[in-house]
Order: C-alpha cells, then structure tokens, then sequence
C-alpha cells in the first residue's frame, strides 16, 4: 500500500472516527506526569509538548493492579468468577518506537510457559499507531540496542512528523485496514516522502548517549561475582522502585486476596526487585543487600533475559536514567563493568 499523509488540523476528527470502535489513548499530563489517558474528544496539543510518557504503554495492558477473578466459598468449595470478557479494542496514539518493542518484549514474557490471558487478549485485540521522535531525550540510546526513533517494527501504523502533516505507513495488515477506512487521510507526494526520509536521518543522528552492547556481552557474566563493583554502583540507591516501576519491559507482579468473610477478589499489582521484600522467602532472602538487588536488574535485562529469548530486555528508552531521584543511571554502569583482567588482579 502506497504511503498516506494525514493534517495536523484533521487529527482531532481522525481520532474521533477511530474513538467509534476504539478505546482511544493519548498522551496526556497529569501533574507532571505524562501518562497514557482515554482521548477526550478535544485536546490535541500533546503533538506539540509531547516527547516519551513517564509512565510506559505497558500500564495500558498490563495495569498496575487488575482484579484477576473473584470468589465466594459455599458448602461446597470454592466458586470462581472471572472479570466480564469481550474487553473493549484499545488504541493507543503516538506510541514510540522503544515502547512498541517494550511491548513486543513483554509479549514473548507473557505468552512462554504460562499465557497470561488478561495481557493476551488486550494485545490481540488492541491497535499501535507509532509516532516516530524527532526530539529524542538526552537519556535516549535506542540506537545502540537496535532500534531507532523512527522504527516501525513493532507497530500497526507509523508516523513521521512532515511539519504541518505525518506521513503515513502502513505497517501490518490491521494498520493498512484503519488507514484505509480513514477518511481524512490523503495520498502522500514524493515531496512527503523526501522530508520523511530526512525527518527519520535526523532523528537518528539526535540518539547521542551509547552504549557498547559486544563488551557489555563479554564483561557481565565475569563482573557478577565482583561484589566491590555492584556495592559501589548502588551507594546512592534509595531502593525506590521507580527504574522498575516505569520500565516498559520490567512485567513482576504480586497476587493478593482481599476477603471479606466467604468472599473476595484476588488482585495482582505491579511489584519490583528492588524491594528488599521482593524476593523474601520462607528462610531468607537472597537478595538482602541493595547491591543484589540492583545487581538483579541490570543482569536481568542484559544477560538472563537474552538467554531465553535472544534479546535484550532494555530498549533504550532512557527512563530509569531520567526518572531516578537519585541519578543513577544504568549507561555508565554498563560501561564500567571492570574487564576480566581487572577483577582478577583485585583478587
Ligand atoms: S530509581 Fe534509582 S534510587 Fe530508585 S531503585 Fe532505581 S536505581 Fe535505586
Ligand atoms: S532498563 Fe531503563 S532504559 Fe532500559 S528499557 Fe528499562 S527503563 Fe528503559
């Protein structure tokens, strides 16, 4: 399918026709948060202020707490209800390139051994429409893990910011469908697509923080059991949970039951390995010290997580370095990972 272009001026009506069948979201502040909230039928202005949200689209999938079933027990046992199905399609508008793939990642977590049905049928159901950034954060280095602020890989449509207009493509065939039925959007002109092509060189000129994923793959495993190394990264971390919380790819969650005499609901709720309550066991727990738990987060995304599904479980997004209160910031701790040789002469 040829690429399409849409107006500016016209999203606002483009929104409201897919609003018909769409659970629709949008950027949308909130306090300074930037999150992900249902299209109010008005304010496009986000097009202008809009760079990444704090926090990630996971939330629209995976939310922060969902009741998973209730109960109510009888004479006879246990009776199960599950949450009404048929949930409505979502949409969500303007994702970028890195939290696409953060979704794309979350996918292989949650359909492997155990299909988790709530995250699934949200996914199937629901539509990407990819905004690509033409104003990367400093924080930002997808390019150094294979994507770029303009990547459609992951996403139903793309868009790129023509100025007064986006371009339009048509990624998979669900995209190609909704632009199709679109009635605002236009065919693009040659024109279009040169200032596409320079839009999309420039944004990946603008991603300068980078990080070395070859020797990151070499020193890591030979840098776990430097417990000097790990003690001093986490010296300032304050355990909040926050590099956990609003990672697009991190997916832990806790279950818990509120019950009322026979009955109740069981809820799950996102959870973080950077709690020092995370991993607490019958015995001990493992991961007492800070520096384990921190230690955990890094090795999780850059060396366990690439064992079972050959990629990385970061994607560059930057907002562990943005958002942490402390600056801490997992760039430079992947790039100070001590060499095998140094470890060995500090033993
Ligand atoms: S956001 Fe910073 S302070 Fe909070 S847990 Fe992560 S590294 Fe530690
Ligand atoms: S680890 Fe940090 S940069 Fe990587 S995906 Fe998570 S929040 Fe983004």
């Amino acid at each position: 399918m040829a690429n399409k272009k849409i107006n500016k001026k016209d999203v606002a009506g483009i929104l409201d026709q897919w609003k018909q069948e769409f659970t629709l979201f949008v950027p949308s502040r909130d306090e300074g948060v930037v999150k992900w909230a249902k299209w109010d039928g008005a304010d496009t202005t986000f097009m202008d202020w809009y760079r990444n949200t704090t926090i990630p689209s996971k939330a629209v999938f995976f939310p922060p707490m969902e009741e998973m079933f209730s109960f109510q027990k009888d004479g006879e046992g246990y009776h199960i209800e599950l949450p009404a199905s048929g949930e409505p399609k979502q949409l969500i508008f303007g994702i970028r390139p890195c939290d696409a793939k953060a979704l794309a990642i979350l996918d292989m977590t949650f359909s492997d051994a155990y299909e988790d049905p709530y995250y699934l049928a949200r996914r199937k159901s629901g539509i990407l429409i990819g905004l690509g950034c033409t104003n990367p954060c400093d924080s930002c280095f997808c390019t150094s893990l294979g994507s770029s602020p303009t990547d459609s890989a992951n996403v139903d449509l793309m868009l790129t910011d023509i100025g007064s207009e986006f371009l339009v493509e048509a990624i998979s065939d669900k995209g190609e469908e909704l632009i199709a039925k679109t009635s605002a959007a236009q065919a693009a002109t040659e024109a279009d697509e040169v200032r596409a092509r320079e839009e999309v060189k420039a944004a990946y000129g603008k991603v300068t923080r980078k990080i070395d994923t070859e020797d990151i793959k070499k020193k890591l495993p030979s840098s776990f059991e430097d417990k000097d190394y790990w003690e001093k990264i986490a010296t300032k971390c304050i355990s909040c949970g926050i590099c956990t919380f609003l990672c697009p790819t991190c997916y832990c969650f806790d279950i818990n039951d509120e019950r009322i005499k026979s009955q109740g609901q069981r809820f799950r709720s996102w959870d973080s390995c950077a709690f020092c309550l995370y991993t607490k066991m019958p015995v001990e727990n493992p991961r007492e010290e800070r520096w384990r738990r921190l230690r955990q987060k890094v090795c999780h995304k850059y060396e366990f997580y690439p064992m079972s599904f050959d990629v990385i479980a970061c994607t560059g997004c930057g907002r562990c370095v943005r958002l942490c209160p402390v600056n801490w910031d997992i760039t430079q701790t992947l790039a100070n990972l001590p060499a095998q040789e140094q470890i060995k002469q500090e033993k």
